[in-house]
């Protein structure tokens, strides 16, 4: 690792000059992306897919803290050549996917192996990331940890309790599917170019059993009770364009009950009842 130059030297040769239409803010500390690593620890034989390694910081310090394969998915081809100057320093370790994250699919790379998802992910799309990620089929997913860093306001939506005022969509998706919590904040100044608001590591772990429900049926429940948040139930699920009464009848949930009121347990009942009521009607 030391033979490798100092961060701000392979920025200034590859021209890596920050873009904020690519969200890039990049971490110059290995001290840090170090912590980072040890987060998703222990590494030592692990696979891990980094979406947009950028300059490479925390690419680095997944080798160093001992991953065997990192695979590395970067859309600015301004970063890859960087990249593989560090692949040349871990020969076989670290396999360079240049393309667009949203449009990756790891399966073909990883025949069956459980990989860890590590990120500082690029905050234009790191909603859309961690949708995908939570919504992925089949279940138990094709990860077996996700350490991501968000904007800390994203963050605290995720880890969200109900009956908070930041519990919503985001909130009953994770849950649901995933045991999260944040893991430590990251200061504005660690980042170049810093951002306007504070940064938080989150850690999620997949629940091998998530109480069964499908995806787009609790999709369509939470958006359609928090696009209203304040208002009833009864009133909200009506843009469903069902009517919520028998809905909420059959899971015993009050129709005077407010969106953020309702636990995940709820909103997955509400989906299976959702299922139920559109076949009886379809049929
Ligand atoms: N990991 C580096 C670090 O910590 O210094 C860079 C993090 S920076 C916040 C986000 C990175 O994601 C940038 O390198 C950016 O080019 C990349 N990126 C942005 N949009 C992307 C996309 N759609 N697919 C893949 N990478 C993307």
């Amino acid at each position: 690792m030391s033979d490798l130059p100092p961060l701000r030297d392979v920025i200034r040769r590859h021209g890596l000059s920050a873009k904020k239409s690519l969200g890039q803010n990049f971490l110059l500390d290995l001290n840090l992306t170090g912590r980072i690593a040890r987060a998703a620890g222990p590494l030592d034989g692990a696979t891990v897919v980094e979406i947009g390694p950028g300059p490479g910081g925390l690419t680095r310090s997944l080798l160093t803290e001992g991953a065997r394969r990192v695979i590395a998915v970067e859309r600015d081809q301004r970063a890859i050549a960087a990249l593989e100057e560090i692949a040349a320093h871990y020969p076989g370790r670290l396999e360079i996917v240049a393309g667009d994250a949203l449009e990756f699919d790891p399966n073909p790379l990883l025949n069956g192996k459980p990989a860890r998802i590590v990120a500082n992910l690029p905050y234009n799309i790191a909603t859309a990331l961690l949708v995908s990620w939570l919504t992925t089929e089949p279940w138990p997913p094709w990860y077996d940890r996700m350490v991501l860093m968000f904007q800390r306001e994203v963050a605290e939506r995720i880890v969200a309790p109900p009956g908070s005022k930041t519990y919503g969509r985001l909130s009953v998706l994770a849950g649901w599917r995933t045991q999260s919590k944040i893991l430590f904040d990251v200061h504005p100044s660690n980042f170049v170019p810093p951002p306007k608001v504070t940064s938080s590591v989150v850690e999620f772990i997949p629940r091998a059993e998530p109480l069964p429900c499908h995806t787009r049926g609790l999709e369509r429940i939470t958006e359609a009770a928090f696009g209203q948040r304040r208002k009833m139930l009864r009133q909200s699920l009506k843009t469903l364009g069902i009517d919520p009464l028998p809905l909420l009848a059959a899971t015993g949930i009050q129709p005077t009950a407010r969106a953020e009121e309702i636990p995940v347990e709820g909103f997955v009942a509400l989906a299976r009842a959702l299922a139920i009521q559109s076949s009886a009607e379809g049929s």
